[in-house]
């Protein structure tokens, strides 16, 4: 028998703690930080500048709470789910500039199904802290092979790093592709191949802004 949604307590992800968050203490770090590049903070332009980089940076680095809301899969569907093309912003911890890009999330049902749009919310909780793409890419994998015991959990990330177009190797336009993929979505080839023929393409990159 399907399992009552009432038997499933919707999961929530919440913000992950940040007991040590001074927001004095961050704005001051940040003048200092302009002022020890030897920067004016008197002109107009940076006065309020420790302010706005410290709100900003907490936006970015801080998850939007959510329900992972699942429903029975009372039509035993057992194909791959996939949505496609959700556009994610994150933080590199090695520079703390800004990668972006799209992910390509799906999954082969078990005995529950998600809400959509709860893929996106999951890459975006995941993204809003200092990451390496390689592991959001596997932390998105994991927590959904643990939140919806899916047969088959697959992810795949494609993002311009900011940190490499900028500063550095100075190359734009570069894409960085990385991928997990678990239960069946690892272990069977046909499953594999429906995916990244569904998936977003080398030569689709909507997010790019040139
Ligand atoms: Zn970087």
């Amino acid at each position: 028998m399907t399992p009552n949604v009432a038997e499933h307590p919707i999961a929530r992800l919440v913000p992950r703690e940040t007991p040590g968050f001074d927001r004095d203490r961050a704005e001051a770090a940040v003048e200092d930080l302009l002022q020890a590049l030897g920067h004016d903070t008197d002109d107009a332009h940076l006065g309020d500048t420790p302010r706005r980089v410290v709100s900003a940076l907490r936006e970015m680095l801080t998850p939007e709470e959510f329900s992972f809301t699942t429903f029975p899969n009372e039509a035993e569907y057992d194909e791959v789910v996939i949505v496609r093309g959700i556009r994610f912003t994150s933080l590199c911890s090695h520079h703390l500039l800004p990668f972006h890009g799209v992910a390509d999330v799906g999954y082969v049902p078990g005995d529950r199904l998600v809400g959509l749009s709860k893929l996106a919310r999951v890459v975006d909780w995941h993204a809003r802290a200092p990451q390496v793409q390689e592991r959001l890419t596997v932390q998105i994998a994991e927590e959904l092979e643990e939140r919806l015991a899916a047969r088959g959990v697959g992810v795949v990330l494609r993002a311009e790093h900011i940190c490499m177009s900028m500063r550095g190797a100075r190359v734009s336009g570069t894409t960085t592709v990385t991928s997990a993929f678990r239960g069946e979505l690892a272990t069977d080839a046909a499953f594999r191949a429906h995916f990244r023929a569904a998936g977003m393409s080398d030569q689709e990159e909507p997010w790019r802004t040139s």
